[in-house]
C-alpha cells in the first residue's frame, strides 16, 4: 500500500512535527501494522506503551472508519497526564491509509506523584492541539494532486515559528514587572486584583477576564472582579445569582481551551451560550479549599493559545493566590517581608531584587538561581540592570555570553518592605525559543528579524545565478554591503534600536527596483544583493539607489541615527564562477571599501587581493613606526591665505600628515589614516602630530608672527578618547602655544549619532581656550543645523565645491548661504582647495576669511614653509 520513497517521506514530515510540536507519535494501519517508525526514542516508545496497551490501541483505532468520517478523534486513557490523539491520513478518495498516532505527556495534569521520567518532554493541551491541528492540515494535502512535500514541511515548521514568534514579542517580563507592583499596594484585596486583571487581560489580549468567588456555602459563585476589551464583551458584569452548576469548569482542575475544533462535551453548552471561542481557566485554593477561579476568555474569534501565554496566565493565578492568601492572613505585605518573600518566590518567572545605594542583590528567588547563568553573567546582568543611563522602569533583552543564554528582563523600582529603594526584575528564560527560531528560520531560508533571505538560502541562488549566468553568456553581479559601525551604532542606541535599524535597512533596500525579492541578510550587519542578468544593466542604477537610501538618516525610537555602508561588488563571470570565489572576493572588494575610509562602494579587482598583502606589510610598517616614537611621520605644512582685507596675507597652516616610511617610502594620508584609526593608533600617531605642530606654530609666534595659528586634523576616533581633554591640556602645557592659535579640525561624521557626547567634549575643548573648525563641511551628512548645535569656530568648505564654484549655481548658493549663515553665528569661514586664479576672484566676491589650496601653495615641509613665510 505504501512505497519505499513514500514512507521515507512520511517519516521525514512525522520526525518533525514532533520535533517542533514536542510531541510522539507512529503511523500505523487500522490493523495496528506500524507503517513509520515511532519518532521519540526507544526510551519514550516504552514508557508510552507502557501507559496504553495494545487493546487500548486497537479500541482506539477502531473508531476511525474507512471512508470519511472523522479525521481527528481523541482517546482518553487511565493514565489521565498521557494525551492521545488520532489523525487520519487519507488517500485523494477519502480511503483510510493510516492513522497517525500522536502522544504526548500534559505538563498540567502531572502531580508530584506521577512526575515523567527526565526524558520524556511535557506540553499542555492547548499546544498538543495546535500540533494536532497541523498535522490534519498536513494529512489533508499530502495526498492532494501535484503537492509538494518539502512546502509542506516548511509548512509546517513557520506555523510554529510565527506562534512562539508573537509570543516573544509580547514582551511578558514587563506586564509581570508590573503586576508584580501593583500586588505591593496597600489597596483592598479587590482592588489589587482588579488592577492586575487589568494587565494581564490586555497583554493576554482576550476579551474579557475575570475572578469568580465561590461563597461560603460552597455552591453559590460570586463575581468579585473582571476586566473586559470592550461594552458587549462585559456580559459577566451582570451577573445576577449563579451556582456552581452554572459554570462547567468549576470542578477545583484547571482548563485551557483553544480554537474550536475540541470543545469539550461539558463545555459545549457553555461556550455556546456566551458565544465563547476559546479559555483558561484556573483555580485558586485558599490553604485546600476551593476559593476561586480566575478566567480568560475569548469571545467570537477562536484563539490558539502558546506556551508562554500560559505560563503567563498560571503566574497571574499565584500572584493573585498569594495575595489573596496574604490579605485573609491579614498580614499586611508591606510590613511582611515573609509574606513577599512567599509570593516571588512561588512565581513562575526568576526574580531577583538588587538594593540600588549598596550596589548588591538582596533577594532572589529559586527560580532565579534555577537559570543556571555563570558567575560573571551575573555580575554583568546586575550591572547591566543597574547602568545609570537606564530608563526608570521597562524591559529589553539580556544575552548571557558566557552561559550563552538569552534572557527577557524586566525591571522597575520600588520601595522595599523596609524603605529602601530597589530594583525588582523579573526574568524569563528566552534561550530555548531563540534556538528554536534560528534552527527553523536556517531550514525555511529565511531571516527572522528582517523577513529578508538568509545566508544559506544565498548560496543557493547565487549557485542558480551562476549557472543562468553561464548559460546565457552574460553578466551578473554580486553585491556585498556591510554598515559602518554598525557595533558602535548598537552600542549608543541600544539592541532594541539596533535591531529596528536593521529591520529598517531591509525593507529600505527591499523596496529598491530591481533588488525586492534578491536582497539576504547573511550576517549582523551583513546584507547581499544578487543582481541577475536580467537586471544587469540597471547594475549602476541599483548601486546608486543603494546610496541613497543610506544618505538620509534613520529615525528610530523617535530620533533620527546616521548610518552609512560600505559596498564590494564582483561581477560574474569575470570575478569567479564558484559560490566560494564569489563571496571570498566579494568580501575582499568590502575591506577595500572599509580601508579606503568607508562609506562607499568598491568594485573587486585583482589589485586588491595582492593589495591586502600590501595592507598586512603597512600595519606592520605602521605599527614598528609607532613603536619607533612615531619619528617617520612628518609633518608638512599648507597655508592658510587671510583675505577678509584687500590681498591675501598667510595667516597661518594646515598640518597635514605625511608617512616617509623606511620600507614603504612615502605614504600619503588618505592611504594609512584609515588603517590607523582600525587599528587604533591614530591614538598615539594624532598625539605626534599635534605636538609637532603645536610646538611649531609656537615657535613662529616667537619669531615674527604672533598671529599665525596652527591647524591639527583630530579623528573621530581620537574625538571618542576618553582623555582627550587631557591630551590637549598636556599639548598646551609642553609647548606653551597660545591656545587660541590652535584649532583643531573635526569631521562630523558618525559622531553626530552621539551628539551630546560630541558637545561635551567640544566644549570642554573650547574651555581651554582652542579653537574648534568643522572639516569638510558640504559632505556626508552635514546639516546647517549641525553648525548651529556644534560648539565650534570655524567651518571649512570641502573642495569639491570649488572646482563648480563660478560655474554651477547650486556650488555658489551654498557657499554664500553657509557664509551668511556663519557671519550671523560669528563664524570663520575657510574654503579649501583653491587651485585657479578664476576660483579664488569669485571666491574674493564671497563672503569668506580665509582660503586654502595649491593655488597658494601645496602642502610644505616645515623648512619650505619657514623658508617662504617666516619672513
Ligand atoms: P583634509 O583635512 O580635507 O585635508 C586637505 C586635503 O586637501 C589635503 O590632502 C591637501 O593636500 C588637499 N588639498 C589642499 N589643497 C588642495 C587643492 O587645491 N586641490 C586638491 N585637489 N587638494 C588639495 P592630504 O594631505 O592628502 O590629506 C588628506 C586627508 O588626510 C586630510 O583631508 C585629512 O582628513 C587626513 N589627514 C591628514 N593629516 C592628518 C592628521 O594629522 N590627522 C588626521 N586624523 N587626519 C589627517
Ligand atoms: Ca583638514
Ligand atoms: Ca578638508
Amino acid at each position: 500500500m505504501f512505497v519505499e520513497e513514500e514512507i521515507v517521506e512520511l517519516q521525514k514530515l512525522q520526525d518533525a512535527f514532533c520535533k517542533v510540536g514536542h510531541v510522539y507519535s507512529v503511523l500505523v494501519d487500522t490493523t495496528l501494522q506500524t507503517i513509520t517508525k515511532f519518532s521519540g526514542g526507544v526510551e519514550a516508545e516504552r514508557y508510552i506503551d507502557d501507559l496504553m496497551d495494545l487493546d487500548a490501541k486497537r479500541s482506539f483505532l477502531s473508531q476511525f472508519s474507512d471512508v470519511d468520517g472523522e479525521n481527528v478523534i481523541a482517546y482518553v486513557t487511565a493514565a489521565k497526564y498521557l494525551m492521545v490523539r488520532g489523525v487520519a491520513l487519507r488517500d485523494g478518495n477519502s480511503r483510510l491509509k493510516g492513522v497517525w498516532i500522536i502522544y504526548a505527556i500534559d505538563m498540567d495534569k502531572l502531580t508530584e506523584d506521577d512526575m515523567a521520567p527526565g526524558f520524556m518532554e511535557c506540553i499542555n493541551e492547548a499546544q498538543l492541539d495546535a500540533t494536532v491541528g497541523l498535522v490534519e492540515n498536513v494529512a489533508a494535502q499530502l495526498y492532494r494532486e501535484n503537492m509538494d512535500k518539502t512546502r509542506l514541511l516548511d509548512q509546517l515548521e513557520m506555523s510554529h515559528l510565527n506562534e512562539v514568534h508573537n509570543a516573544s514579542r509580547l514582551q511578558k517580563s514587563e506586564v509581570m514587572t508590573e503586576i508584580l507592583k501593583e500586588m505591593e499596594a496597600e489597596d483592598s484585596f479587590a482592588k489589587i486584583a482588579e488592577q492586575i486583571l487589568e494587565s494581564a487581560g490586555m497583554y493576554l489580549e482576550v476579551s474579557e477576564c475575570a475572578l469568580l468567588k465561590v461563597e461560603a456555602d460552597d455552591d453559590h459563585v460570586d463575581m468579585l472582579c473582571e476586566w473586559s476589551d470592550t461594552e458587549e464583551h462585559g456580559w459577566i458584569r451582570d451577573f445576577g445569582v449563579k451556582t456552581k452548576a452554572d459554570f462547567p469548569f468549576m470542578t477545583g482542575r484547571p482548563y485551557t481551551i483553544s480554537g474550536d475544533t475540541m470543545i469539550p462535551e461539558n463545555f459545549a453548552d457553555y461556550f455556546k451560550e456566551n458565544a465563547l471561542a476559546a479559555g483558561i481557566y484556573l483555580p485558586i485554593t485558599l490553604g485546600d479549599k476551593l476559593a476561586m477561579y480566575i478566567m480568560f476568555q475569548m469571545c467570537g474569534k477562536a484563539r490558539k493559545w502558546t506556551v508562554d501565554e500560559l505560563t503567563f496566565a498560571n503566574d497571574v493565578k499565584r500572584v493573585i493566590q498569594m495575595t489573596l492568601t496574604k490579605h485573609v492572613t491579614k498580614n499586611s505585605l508591606a510590613s511582611s517581608y515573609n509574606a513577599l518573600e512567599q509570593i516571588l518566590e512561588h512565581i513562575g518567572c526568576a526574580v531577583s531584587v538588587y538594593d540600588l545605594d549598596k550596589h548588591c542583590v538582596l533577594y532572589s528567588n529559586e527560580n532565579y538561581e534555577g537559570l543556571r547563568i555563570t558567575e560573571q553573567d551575573r555580575i554583568e546582568l546586575v550591572d547591566d540592570l543597574m547602568h545609570p543611563e537606564r530608563d526608570s522602569e521597562g524591559g529589553h533583552e539580556f544575552y548571557a555570553k558566557q552561559s550563552e543564554k538569552w534572557l527577557e528582563i524586566s525591571f522597575s523600582y520600588i520601595n522595599w518592605v523596609d524603605g529602601r529603594k530597589v530594583c525588582l526584575a523579573t526574568i524569563y528564560d528566552l534561550t530555548r525559543t531563540k534556538q528554536y527560531q534560528k534552527e527553523i528560520e536556517k531550514r525555511a531560508g529565511e531571516d527572522y528579524l528582517t523577513g529578508l533571505y538568509n545566508r544559506l538560502r544565498c548560496e543557493e541562488d547565487l549557485e542558480k545565478m551562476i549557472h543562468a549566468t553561464v548559460r546565457s553568456v552574460d553578466e551578473s553581479a554580486l553585491l556585498y554591503i556591510d554598515l559602518d559601525d554598525f557595533d558602535h551604532i548598537n552600542d549608543a542606541i541600544g539592541h532594541q534600536n539596533g535591531d529596528l535599524l536593521l529591520k529598517s535597512v531591509a525593507e529600505a533596500l527591499n523596496h529598491i527596483e530591481g533588488v525586492a525579492g534578491h536582497c539576504y541578510r547573511i550576517g549582523g550587519d551583513e546584507f547581499v544583493v544578487l543582481v541577475s542578468n536580467r537586471n544587469f544593466g540597471r547594475l549602476e542604477n541599483i548601486i546608486d539607489n543603494i546610496k541613497n537610501v543610506f544618505a538620509k538618516p534613520w529615525y528610530l525610537g523617535g530620533k533620527d541615527y546616521y548610518c552609512t555602508m560600505s559596498m564590494g561588488v564582483v561581477i560574474m563571470p569575470k570575478d569567479g564562477v564558484t559560490v566560494d570565489t564569489l563571496m571570498q572576493r566579494a568580501d575582499i572588494a568590502l575591506h577595500w571599501a572599509k580601508n579606503q575610509g568607508k562609506n562607499r562602494v568598491e568594485y573587486y579587482n585583482s589589485n586588491q587581493a595582492s593589495n591586502t598583502s600590501e595592507r598586512l606589510d603597512l600595519e606592520r610598517a605602521m605599527r614598528s613606526a609607532v613603536e619607533d616614537g612615531c619619528k617617520e611621520f612628518e609633518v608638512y605644512y599648507q597655508p592658510l591665505m587671510d583675505i577678509t582685507n584687500d590681498g591675501e596675507r598667510c595667516c597661518g597652516a594646515e598640518a597635514l600628515l605625511r608617512w616617509n616610511s623606511k620600507s614603504l617610502g612615502m605614504v600619503m594620508p588618505d592611504k594609512f589614516i584609515p588603517l590607523a584609526e582600525y587599528l587604533g593608533l591614530i591614538n598615539e600617531i594624532g598625539s605626534h602630530v599635534l605636538h609637532e605642530a603645536a610646538a611649531r606654530c609656537k615657535y613662529w609666534n616667537d619669531f615674527g608672527h604672533p598671529e599665525y595659528k596652527v591647524n591639527v586634523n583630530l579623528s573621530v576616533v581620537q574625538l571618542v578618547q576618553t582623555d582627550i581633554v587631557d591630551v590637549v591640556r598636556k599639548t598646551l602645557e609642553e609647548t606653551n602655544i597660545k591656545p587660541s592659535n590652535l584649532t583643531l579640525e573635526v569631521t562630523e561624521s558618525l559622531a553626530v549619532n552621539d551628539m551630546d557626547k560630541m558637545q561635551q567634549v567640544l566644549g570642554e575643548i573650547k574651555a581651554l581656550g582652542v579653537h574648534v573648525a568643522l572639516d569638510d563641511f558640504g559632505t556626508g551628512y552635514s546639516s546647517l543645523n549641525h553648525i548651529r548645535s556644534m560648539p565650534i569656530d570655524v567651518i571649512k568648505i570641502d573642495k569639491c565645491f570649488v572646482g563648480d564654484i563660478g560655474e554651477d549655481s547650486f556650488a555658489d548658493a551654498f557657499v554664500t548661504s553657509v557664509s551668511q549663515l556663519a557671519d550671523a553665528l560669528d563664524l570663520n569661514v575657510v574654503v579649501e582647495g583653491v587651485e585657479l586664479e578664476e576660483q579664488k576672484e569669485v571666491l574674493d566676491e564671497m563672503n569668506v576669511d580665509m582660503l586654502q589650496g595649491f593655488f597658494f601653495d601645496k602642502p610644505l615641509t616645515q623648512e619650505e614653509f619657514e623658508s617662504k613665510y617666516l619672513i
